[in-house]
């Protein structure tokens, strides 16, 4: 198996001039991996899979995989020479062929023998849960099995490393869910090299090792599900990722920011200064609401979600808050709420330079 070096890669479609799909992307795609470029539409993902691919030449940078250079401006070696296997949004399975033709297709396409081939399909169906299905066409499938249809036409080239771009997006959403589950334990037993294209955070989180979060063809973030969410580098990627309460603040302290009545105490980035103009990032489940014993608030929303509740708060200075609760809290809309945050979840970004003209700390 193998991994992918991605170093200052860049890709414009029109004139130089424009704003390229993908900017300077430097990404170290380890062996192994299940790695999710993430980001809103437009951002450059796909343009990003389809340099990894070799469908697209990049105007700087370099791609490789291991050792050997695959993407550089004046060398690209052709997809079917890279050892991918890519599934796609609308999965483009052969309608006129059964499931067994369908995966069959690229083993003889390469020429190998009847028997073999018998097995090789066998081995694939059975891994992504086709077995029994092999004389059936497609419209004779579901949309979920037909997603894994495609899947197992790619895998059974046994490719060192699968591209998927939104495979799961044409799938209703529990079905979404389920194959959520499906690809991530397919990952781990092939040991295939995956990276996944997707616009949706709660998709990134469910399956990646790395999450390389791209905003406007830069990258943004790359790592753990956890570190994205938790930790955000910057606004950027807390905004992107779940809901957040975006608040502007100051820091009073060396280890605290008031945002309107809210004083929290924490870590800040070490650049920042007494006095300095923040934005803190507070996410909805980071605050806590009780009867009594915290900084008042109106709810001036409710809405019972399930397995949560949600509200939206307005503190005495007209900041507004969402939070997110155990749905056995019941505070009704009008009542006045007191609220905790938990500080120690919350993170702390200088202004962005557009905002201030000063530099932040992920600028640097
Ligand atoms: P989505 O989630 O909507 O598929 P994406 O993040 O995959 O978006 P890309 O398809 O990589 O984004 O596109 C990045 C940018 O490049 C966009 O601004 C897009 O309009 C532009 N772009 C993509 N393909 C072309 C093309 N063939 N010609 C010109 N511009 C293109």
């Amino acid at each position: 198996m193998a991994g992918i070096r991605i170093d200052n890669l860049s890709k414009h479609y029109g004139a130089q001039t424009e704003m390229a799909a993908v900017a300077d992307l430097t990404l170290d795609i380890k062996d192994n991996q299940f790695v999710t470029l993430l980001g809103p539409s437009g951002c450059g993902k796909t343009t990003t899979l389809r340099l990894i691919a070799g469908y697209l030449t990049p105007d700087a940078g370099t791609i490789r995989v291991g050792d050997r250079l695959v993407s550089a401006p004046d060398k690209v070696v052709p997809p079917e020479e890279r050892g991918m296997g890519m599934v796609f949004q609308n999965y483009a399975v052969w309608p006129h062929k059964t499931v067994f033709e369908n995966v069959a297709f690229g083993l003889r396409v390469r020429g190998m023998a009847k028997d073999d081939t018998r097995e090789r399909v066998a081995k694939v169906l059975e891994l992504v849960n086709l077995t029994g299905f092999e004389s059936r066409y497609p419209n004779e499938l579901s949309g979920g099995q037909q997603q894994r249809v495609a899947l197992a036409r790619s895998l059974v080239v046994e490719p060192e490393i699968l591209l998927l771009d939104e495979p799961l997006s044409n799938l209703d959403a529990k079905l979404r869910e389920r194959m959520r589950w499906e690809l991530k334990a397919l990952q781990r037993r092939t040991g295939i090299t995956f990276v996944y294209v997707t616009h949706d955070q709660s998709e990134a989180l469910a399956l990646s090792d790395q999450i390389a979060v791209i905003h406007r063809g830069r990258l943004q973030q790359f790592g753990t599900p956890r570190e994205v969410y938790a930790r955000p580098a910057n606004r950027v990627v807390a905004d992107f990722m779940g809901l957040v309460n975006l608040l502007p603040g100051t820091v009073v302290a060396a280890d605290s920011v008031a945002a309107g009545p809210l004083t929290l105490r924490l870590s800040l980035p070490r650049d920042l200064r007494v006095g300095d103009s923040v934005d803190v990032a507070i996410r909805p489940e980071s605050i806590t609401l009780a009867a009594a014993g915290g900084v008042p608030a109106r709810v001036e929303e409710q809405s019972y979600l399930g397995n949560l509740s949600e509200y939206h708060l307005a503190l005495a200075d007209g900041t507004r808050l969402r939070v997110q609760t155990s749905a056995a809290d019941e505070f009704p809309i009008g009542t006045t709420v007191a609220l905790s945050v938990d500080a120690a979840q919350c993170n702390v970004f200088a202004h962005a330079v557009e905002q201030d003209a000063k530099p932040s700390p992920q600028d640097r």
